[in-house]
């Protein structure tokens, strides 16, 4: 089982091709410290077995990502969404429990677009609790003030009272509360995001399983390993804005999942759902991969990367992707075909 998890961690954790983001390198090394704090398992072990353990039939599972804001990312980027419709699924048909999609106005409509092309019909929250069948429910979290962010994350957890919260590549804050871009200057957020961080903070505080999937280290979870981050990330520890505190997001999760694209952490625990319940089906295939990538440029989510609404994530190509679903599909079948 250990192993299983250790080669689909190794896979996703590899800098494929992104020479001209010769930082993308810090991974591995993010992943090291990550793992640390786990006592050294893999981390998509540890991730899956504490979301079984806590997600039952009929619970709920909030699943967040965001990065879109103006000007940069009107509708957000490739990275997060597929993620977070990779989970939807996992948490549907692996657990049969109800996946709730949380992000902000202008990244919502991605997200429930991906999600839709993942497989799973998305409704308003109230609406997809009453369904049996394929479905996600959905919350927009308004952009108001801390105060307010934080009313509105306790509603949240009130009306759902998710079993677990995870966020796949949602952009956080750091230690004097100012969010960052990844290459280190102030996303000049302030009054354009919306507090997505205090559903983790809520969470938390009820003693709520949170996880956070991050690719670089300016991501919600990535307080967990701060000191890591401050040493490995280009701009982390002093960024390139007035603040100088770094880009470094200062939220903890209770496990953090640093992968080298964070759509493909998300695709690990996946991945090892379907081993762990023999569902492999749990993960989306090749085609789905496709589709789930085309609706969010459809959307539009624009590759962070390239800065385009083209078939890339993080400047790798939609075959890249599809070709790491191939991959993941084969360490599972073979693990469960025991050949
Ligand atoms: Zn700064």
């Amino acid at each position: 089982m250990e192993q299983v998890a250790k080669n689909i961690d190794r896979l996703v954790t590899v800098a494929a091709g992104m020479g001209y983001h010769p930082d993308r390198w810090i991974v591995p090394a993010l992943y090291e410290g990550a793992a640390e704090k786990l006592g050294g398992k893999p981390i998509s072990l540890v991730a899956t077995q504490r979301i079984i353990e806590q997600v039952k039939e009929g619970n709920s599972v909030v699943l967040v990502d965001q990065f879109g804001y103006l000007p940069n990312m009107p509708y957000g980027e490739t990275d997060g969404p597929l993620g977070v419709a990779s989970l939807a699924r996992a948490v549907r048909f692996g657990l049969k429990a109800l996946p709730v999609l949380v992000t902000g106005p202008k990244d919502i409509n991605v997200a429930r677009q991906t999600t839709q092309a993942a497989g799973l019909n998305v409704l308003q929250y109230g609406e997809a609790k009453e369904i049996k069948t394929a479905c996600a429910g959905e919350i927009t979290f308004p952009v108001v003030d801390e105060g307010e962010s934080a009313k509105v994350a306790a509603k949240i957890l009130d009306e759902c009272t998710p079993k677990a919260v995870i966020s796949v590549e949602t952009i956080g804050p750091n230690k004097k509360g100012v969010k960052h871009s990844f290459s280190g200057f102030d996303a000049g957020a302030k009054d354009k995001l919306p507090g997505l961080e205090h559903l983790f903070y809520e969470a938390s505080a009820r003693g709520i399983l949170t996880i956070g999937v991050i690719d670089r280290g300016n991501e919600l979870g990535s307080g967990t390993i701060e000191e890591t981050v401050r040493e490995i990330t280009p701009y982390a520890d002093v960024c390139q804005c007035p603040c100088k505190a770094g880009s470094a997001c200062a939220v903890k999760t209770d496990i953090v999942f640093p992968a080298s694209i964070s759509n493909w952490g998300a695709y690990a625990i996946s991945a090892m759902m379907g081993y762990l319940l023999k569902k492999p089906e749990i993960l989306q295939n090749e085609e789905t991969e496709w589709r789930m990538l085309d609706a969010s440029i459809k959307a539009g989510a624009i590759d962070g990367i390239v800065a385009q609404p083209v078939m890339c994530v993080d400047g790798l190509g939609v075959k890249a992707h599809q070709g790491l679903i191939t991959l993941l599909h084969t360490i599972v079948k073979n693990a469960l075909s025991g050949t």
